[in-house]
């Protein structure tokens, strides 16, 4: 495939950050990275079972781990027997932080309001110790298969499925995740692809999609709940323009500092083709794959003042 970032793009991106930089590790194949699945193994018996690769924590996360055949023969761990069996689960790693931030615990009752495939669901149900309650819904059909599938091989059981738009469900809970549609620009590297079909047209259309679902998840979030906004988008108007949209619009929604130990974090977007947004958005958190080796991800954890 021909690998070709359009013009309007590449004039985006130097903006934003050092495009030959972010061009370099962008055509560098991932990491793979794996989470190790606490509902169903540990850490000792995955590195006891997985002798023949080797396993390198990442520096944020003690349950996820970067991870090479030591032969360098093989490259296919979705074929390993203990990924069959969940005892671990292929993750990204930047993918594994919103869970993180959001921290649900055994006593939540969760949304997590765009699930599938269900990495973060399973990461979640992993943190709940299988307990409280998490609602995994999802709004295309055969996405819910799979993500039935992954709940089911990692041995989650405080999880439900729905099959709805995000931005007309109804309901009331602690914690909510929105792990948004967006245009994936953070997450080139997995697929080439998306630079093909980049149009800021496109970005246009998701950032009010995004804002319809983010003022529904708000809605749905009980007083003094916590929620986190997230996209593998680097796109500022799929992220610090959607979360600025929700501090215009709810004057309870807050916005809480996100620091992770060992995370290389860059600066987030104050203003954007002549919109300046609330300073207040420097409490997010935005990675540029070059900043450690990852996709690219923006965070925003959410509020709600009681
Ligand atoms: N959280 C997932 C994970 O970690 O495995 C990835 C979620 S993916 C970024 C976004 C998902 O949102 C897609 O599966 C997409 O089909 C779904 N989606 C798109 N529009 C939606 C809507 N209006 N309501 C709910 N889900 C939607």
């Amino acid at each position: 495939m021909k690998i070709e970032f359009k013009k309007d793009f590449i004039e985006r991106y130097s903006n934003l950050t050092s495009f030959d930089e972010f061009k370099e590790i962008s055509l560098k194949p991932l990491p793979r990275t794996i989470r190790v699945n606490t509902l169903k193994s540990n850490v000792e018996e995955v590195k006891e079972r997985l002798k023949d690769w080797d396993l390198k924590p990442l520096k944020f996360y003690d349950k996820g781990f970067a991870i090479e055949h030591k032969k360098k023969e093989r490259r296919d761990i979705g074929n390993l027997r203990e990924h069959f069996l969940g005892l671990f689960y292929i993750q990204e790693a930047a993918s594994m932080l919103p869970p993180l931030i959001l921290n649900p615990d055994k006593n939540d009752v969760v949304l997590d309001m765009a699930a599938a495939p269900g990495s973060k669901t399973t990461q979640m149900a992993a943190m709940m110790e299988n307990e409280g309650l998490i609602v995994a819904n999802e709004v295309k059909p055969n996405r819910i298969m799979p993500l039935g599938i992954n709940l089911q091989r990692c041995g989650v059981v405080n999880t439900i499925l729905t099959l709805h738009y995000g931005e007309r469900m109804k309901g009331k809970f602690d914690k909510i995740l929105l792990d948004a549609p967006c245009s994936g620009t953070g997450a080139i590297r997995k697929s080439l692809k998306t630079l093909q079909i980049y149009n800021t047209g496109m970005i246009k259309k998701l950032s009010y999609d995004q804002k319809k679902l983010i003022f529904n998840a708000f809605k749905l979030l009980k007083k003094d709940g916590t929620m986190v906004y997230s996209t593998c988008s680097l796109e500022p108007e799929e992220n610090e323009n959607v979360v600025n949209s929700l501090l215009e619009n709810f004057d309870d929604a807050y916005l809480e500092k996100i620091k992770i130990d060992g995370l290389k974090t860059s600066d987030v977007v104050l203003d954007f083709e002549g919109k300046a947004f609330n300073s207040e958005i420097k409490k997010c958190l935005r990675i540029w794959p070059q900043d450690n080796d990852t996709e690219g991800f923006f965070v925003a954890k959410i509020r709600k003042n009681g």
